[in-house]
């Protein structure tokens, strides 16, 4: 018999859950204006908000953390991050930056410019903002397989190179200045991007002189699952995979907060001197100076060791076999989720859930509060409220799917969380025709507004 992967960890510090009642959370979420950020984290059971900063760190990432140096100028954690990312990432240049929209904000600023246009596999919500508050445009090139949640593709981030060069052909190369491939992508699901797609993007790009970008969240779940589904990647090692993704594009913007295990911190790493001299102005004036970038020392050489943890097959294969175990929980329980399960979430097709609610009615959003309702599990809508309104006609703009991510944070919750999480689905989805209504908006932002948005029943 072949064996089972287990979880290449043990448990040294547990945290307390409380469980809540029924009328407790029908009382906080009134309170919070049916806006699950809102909510206090005691008021949650079971976290599935998000797997950002909220992974748990490693023992020797909290030695780390004792060994970083403070110094202002020329830390030692700085060259400790500066190994692993030229070694790993095989990336000249970087600058720290205290997250992942912090590095976008410092890119972008030296290179995009108002009338722009960003081509790329549909663009995370903080990409899309900073392009769209540049008064650029970000245009989605995800292959149309993406937005079929039940059909199975290996690879659902892959960008259709049809799209792509239809983009380059039509526009003039001074109005774009970077194609950006989201590994993986997040907005599509989690989903993978393949080796041999990242390689054609490449191509396309350097055939028209534009620069390819990684918006790199996840690029070692990216590279296990071309490991897994790409078949002359079998028996390659992660690191070697790593590697040759990053080989293929000329720049990358870095949420640490995802595969680097940490709980804050990111980067933008890049080939071209020039560029960096130029985002090197960015990060003095927005986030600190060069050696530090927002973040504490210690931070740094946290983020050295989980970059490093990270790409660790054994780690991999535990981390996105534990998302795939609640994916096929759900399915059993006859659940409709976005097929194959992604790498750090499950997606629940809440338009499928709840198909009798209106979309004005925001179907994804009173799906994930019916399941905090159920058993104060907390996960995020994907749907209408996150597109938000155009920013021309401002009107609402519905997205292709109305999703409930169920965002599994690494290293801290294990299989019965997973069950438990499942059955609460499993109930409301016996009892999905007595939902009837859903929501309406009495406050918004204008932009991003799925952060603040206030709402009350309909
Ligand atoms: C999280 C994320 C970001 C933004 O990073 P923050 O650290 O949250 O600022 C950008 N792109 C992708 C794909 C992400 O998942």
């Amino acid at each position: 018999m072949e064996l089972p992967f287990a979880e290449p960890y043990k448990i040294k510090v547990v945290e307390p859950l409380r469980r809540s009642s029924r009328e407790e959370r029908e009382k906080w979420i009134k309170e919070a204006r049916y806006n699950l950020f809102n909510l206090r984290s005691e008021q949650v059971f079971i976290d599935l908000l998000t797997d950002s900063g909220t992974g748990a760190m490693s023992h020797h990432q909290w030695s780390e953390m004792m060994l970083g140096d403070e110094s202002y100028a020329g830390s030692a954690s700085y060259f400790k991050l500066k190994k692993v990312i030229n070694e790993l990432l095989g990336m000249p240049y970087f600058v720290p930056t205290h997250q992942g929209r912090a590095a976008e904000n410092v890119l972008f600023s030296a290179t995009i410019k108002e009338g722009d246009l960003v081509p790329g596999n549909s663009h995370f919500d903080t990409t899309k903002g900073h392009i769209e508050f540049r008064r650029a445009t970000a245009v989605d090139c995800t292959i149309d397989e993406a937005s079929e949640t039940l059909l199975y593709h290996p690879f659902k981030g892959n960008i259709d190179l049809n799209k792509l060069e239809d983009v380059f052909r039509n526009n003039p190369r001074e109005k774009i200045p970077m194609c950006i491939i989201t590994v993986t992508c997040n907005t599509s699901g989690g989903q993978p991007v393949s080796m041999q797609n990242i390689r054609e993007v490449s191509a396309l790009c350097k055939k028209y002189g534009i620069p390819v970008i990684f918006d790199a969240a996840r690029f070692a779940e990216n590279a296990y699952f071309i490991k897994q589904r790409e078949k002359e990647y079998a028996n390659h090692s992660i690191t070697d995979i790593v590697r040759e993704m990053y080989d293929h594009v000329d720049a990358a913007t870095m949420s640490s907060k995802k595969d680097a295990i940490v709980n804050i911190g990111g980067f933008v790493a890049c080939r071209d001197k020039e560029l960096f001299d130029k985002i090197s102005m960015y990060c003095i004036l927005y986030e600190g100076y060069l050696t530090y970038g927002g973040l504490a020392g210690r931070d740094l050489a946290a983020m050295a060791q989980g970059l490093t943890e990270g790409c660790r097959y054994d780690y991999l294969e535990s981390r996105i076999g534990q998302v795939a175990y609640l994916g096929k929980l759900l399915k059993e329980y006859g659940i409709p989720c976005q097929e194959p399960t992604g790498g750090h979430a499950v997606f629940v097709d809440a338009g499928k859930v709840l198909p009798h609610i209106p979309r004005e009615e925001y179907q994804a959003q009173t799906l994930a509060i019916e399941l905090y309702l159920e058993g104060g599990v907390r996960g995020v809508e994907i749907g209408t409220l996150l597109a938000d309104r155009d920013p021309k006609t401002r009107e609402n703009r519905y997205p292709n799917l109305e999703l409930v991510r169920l965002a599994v944070p690494r290293r801290v919750y294990t299989n019965n969380h997973m069950a438990f999480v499942a059955a609460c689905l499993g109930n409301i989805f016996e009892r999905r025709d007595k939902i009837t209504k859903g929501f309406r908006i009495t406050k918004e932002a204008p932009i991003m507004r799925h952060f603040t948005v206030e709402l009350e029943r309909k």
